[in-house]
């Protein structure tokens, strides 16, 4: 994060401070700015920004009318505000389960569970590749379905020609500091192409107040802050060049862990043709009960490690009473118990990754990456980008 922060900091700091100049502090010129810069990112008429990813879900299924008792068909391997979303409106999500080596549903698993109350499906892009839209558009549209991308993690991910979050009804991003685009807390936005839908997710983020005081629907407070939209304004045109150091890295890993004979033992991700992966997270499948040990081996060589997820939803307290059991989604509850993701970051360093297959090496007892001088740079690193952060390493 600090890597990312020190050549941005004083356009970020002399954004900040013409808001605090302002006194405007909610919305206005900054958020507007950003809203037009998301839309044309993403390829769509309309962005509107809000306080988060999960209020964009939220937003999103109450622009959309869910009410209690809908079905919801939500992947169940996924962050809880996927599902959350649908069960804060009385609707009732619909776990399904995933396809293996992209971790994102399954579309033939989704025509399975739609039933006459099913009124939404929300595919999520995991770890910044796209779910299958092609066949979940066709499922939906055969149905009048709405769909809604959960696509917080895939800023700047395609599928074909299309682009994250314009391929449903309603996209949802999330600007969390962690994510590829990330603010200094917490915000998110919303797109779609549809005018009406548009001028209900301005309405329901702002407590469906117009004109002032006067409330036409039951919204929300879910306004953006000027600040983050401002910090934001200043990352937007790095996105892509981000995108494209995370997919270097990427590729620099798996090149190292098949050199060193470790694909044979981990599973390593992999894009799907016709996708473009922006890698928001690197994860890699540890069998045979292993992943706990290693993610400790690792520790102690302070690399950070993270388990994305470690409870599938269907298996979390609040949703016991939906009624399903352990072994209810296979694919779901094994990647549970092996993933584990490697540190992906823009800024990362060659060196900082040898250091991990090195370890993981040493783990597995497998060959050691070889001397750095043999080593073949990525091959589609930005060499701008990469020379500078060298530098600094
Ligand atoms: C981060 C995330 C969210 C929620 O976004 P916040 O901005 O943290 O509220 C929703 N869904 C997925 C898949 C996420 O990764």
């Amino acid at each position: 994060m600090q890597r990312q922060y020190e050549p941005l900091r004083e356009a970020i700091r002399a954004a900040i401070d013409r808001v605090c100049e302002s006194g405007r502090f909610i919305l206005g010129p900054d958020c507007e700015q950003l809203e037009k810069g998301i839309a044309a990112y993403v390829g769509v008429k309309h962005a509107v920004a809000c306080a988060s990813g999960s209020d964009g879900l939220l937003l999103a299924l109450m622009a959309l009318g869910i009410q209690p008792g809908d079905e919801v068909i939500v992947p169940s391997f996924t962050f809880f505000a996927t599902a959350s979303a649908v069960s804060r409106l009385g609707g009732v999500p619909v776990f399904v389960d995933i396809e293996p080596r992209t971790f994102n549903i399954n579309p033939d698993l989704v025509e399975q569970r739609i039933t006459s109350l099913t009124k939404a499906i929300i595919p999520v892009h995991l770890f910044g590749q796209c779910a299958d839209m092609p066949a979940i558009r066709a499922i939906a549209a055969d149905r009048k379905i709405q769909v809604v991308e959960d696509a917080a993690q895939a800023i700047g991910a395609t599928c074909g020609d299309r682009s994250a979050g314009s391929m449903g009804e309603i996209g949802c991003f999330s600007f969390y500091p962690t994510k590829n685009l990330g603010a200094f807390g917490d915000a998110g936005m919303l797109t779609t192409d549809d005018d009406d839908l548009a001028a209900r997710l301005r309405l329901f983020r702002a407590h469906g107040m117009e004109p002032r005081y006067y409330h036409k629907v039951i919204g929300i407070n879910s306004r953006l802050d000027s600040i983050q939209a401002a910090i934001l304004n200043v990352k937007l045109p790095h996105v892509n060049r981000w995108a494209q150091l995370r997919r270097a890295n990427a590729e620099f890993y798996t090149e190292l862990m098949t050199e060193c004979g470790l694909d044979r033992i981990l599973t390593l991700p992999v894009a799907a043709p016709g996708r473009r992966h922006v890698w928001n997270q690197y994860v890699i499948r540890v069998p045979n009960g292993r992943r706990d040990a290693l993610r400790t081996h690792l520790a102690t060589a302070k690399i950070g490690t993270e388990i994305y997820y470690p409870v599938n939803l269907h298996e979390q307290e609040c949703f016991r009473s939906l009624g399903y059991g352990a072994g209810s989604l296979p694919e779901s509850e094994q990647a549970a118990r092996e993933v584990l993701a490697l540190p992906i970051f823009p800024e990362l360093r060659v060196v900082e990754q040898r250091a991990v297959v090195t370890r993981l090496a040493e783990f597995f007892g497998t060959a050691k990456p070889a001397s750095p001088a043999s080593v073949k740079r990525p091959k589609f690193l930005d060499r701008q980008a990469e020379t500078r952060v060298e530098k600094r390493a």
